[in-house]
């Protein structure tokens, strides 16, 4: 058997289509843009190219883009007082902190001074509390992208076996608390798991979001099962130069899996979508509209 491939590019590129197409009805019946601020602190090159495809994206949806470019040597308050700026500015309906940020620098200070209504990263902690009470909440872009994935070919989660490998506040508890949403039974795992190969083989639906090469095996995989991996590994390639891999070993588990996201081309294209989402929806909730239908 081989796996059905799932195309995160192409349904990433669904999405993305379906948030334009919500901008423009706010425009046009509430005179509402959306707008997203990102910050940059510091020049790493991977989180230049982030940001730079964010605002990419966020413009080509049809919504304003703010790009907050500041040194490596920035202070705490700077940081601070930046994003109290963001806050209050009206035209800011989004705020993203892109991380990792420079040493000096309390991240968690920064994320949780962000206003809730705003932290379309969902990291900060008053988002992180409704998602886990169950109250609408700005979620975490990853997680939304991988349940997105998982139903694109699953019509429903109610009372699946799910299996996460990876317990961080990025993915792994988000991703938990979506899946519990959908009334899946969750097990988390982590590096302390005994015997996580017969865990993830308990798997109907396994997500990994490790960050090691090739972990999970064929042989761990249910057949027939869903394999969403969130991994992004760079490894050496034969040309002396990198590749692309996922945290599953993908040539041996899509012989055993039903269906199985690529990498690249699963849940990377789908990050960003879901921050289009989240950016939609945050400037809905300001205006106090109806959620919007992305
Ligand atoms: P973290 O390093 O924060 O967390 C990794 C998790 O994996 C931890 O919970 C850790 O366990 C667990 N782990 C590590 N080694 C093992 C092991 N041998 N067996 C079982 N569990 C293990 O990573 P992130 O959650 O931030 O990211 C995970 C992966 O997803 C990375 O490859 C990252 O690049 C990728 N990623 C991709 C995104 C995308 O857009 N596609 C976005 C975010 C991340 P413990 O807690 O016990 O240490």
């Amino acid at each position: 058997m081989t796996a059905r491939i799932i195309d995160g590019k192409a349904i990433a590129a669904d999405l993305r289509a379906k948030v334009a197409g919500e901008v423009r009805r706010l425009a046009a019946e509430h005179g509402i843009t959306p707008g997203l601020a990102v910050v940059l602190a510091g020049n790493d090159p991977a989180s230049e190219a982030y940001v730079g495809s964010k605002a990419k994206v966020t413009l080509e949806s049809g919504m304003r883009s703010f790009d907050h470019r500041l040194p490596a040597t920035v202070s705490q308050a700077e940081l601070l007082a930046l994003v109290q700026r963001l806050n209050a500015d009206p035209a800011v309906h989004g705020i993203l902190v892109q991380l990792p940020l420079p040493p000096q620098i309390d991240a968690l200070e920064v994320l949780g001074a962000i206003a809730s209504g705003k932290d379309v990263d969902g990291f900060n902690p008053i988002n992180v509390g409704l998602l886990a009470t169950g109250l609408p909440a700005l979620v975490p872009c990853t997680p939304l992208g991988c349940v997105h994935l998982a139903k694109t070919v699953l019509p429903s989660l109610a009372g699946l076996e799910a299996v996460v490998v990876g317990r961080s506040n990025i993915v792994g508890k988000p991703l938990l608390q979506l899946l519990l949403a959908e009334n899946a039974t969750v097990t988390v795992a982590h590096s302390r798991t005994r015997d996580l190969p017969a865990v993830c083989r308990r798997a109907d639906v396994l997500f990994a979001a490790v960050g090691r090469p090739e972990m999970v095996k064929g042989d761990w995989i249910k057949p027939g099962a869903v394999v969403i991996d969130v991994g992004i590994n760079r490894v050496p390639a034969a040309n002396g130069k990198t590749r692309l891999v996922g945290d599953v070993a993908y040539a041996e588990a899509s012989q055993v899996a039903g269906a199985i996201t690529p990498v690249p081309g699963g849940v990377g294209p789908m990050t960003i979508a879901c921050l289009m989402v989240n950016t939609v929806r945050a400037a809905c909730a300001a205006a106090g509209l109806p959620k919007p239908a992305v």
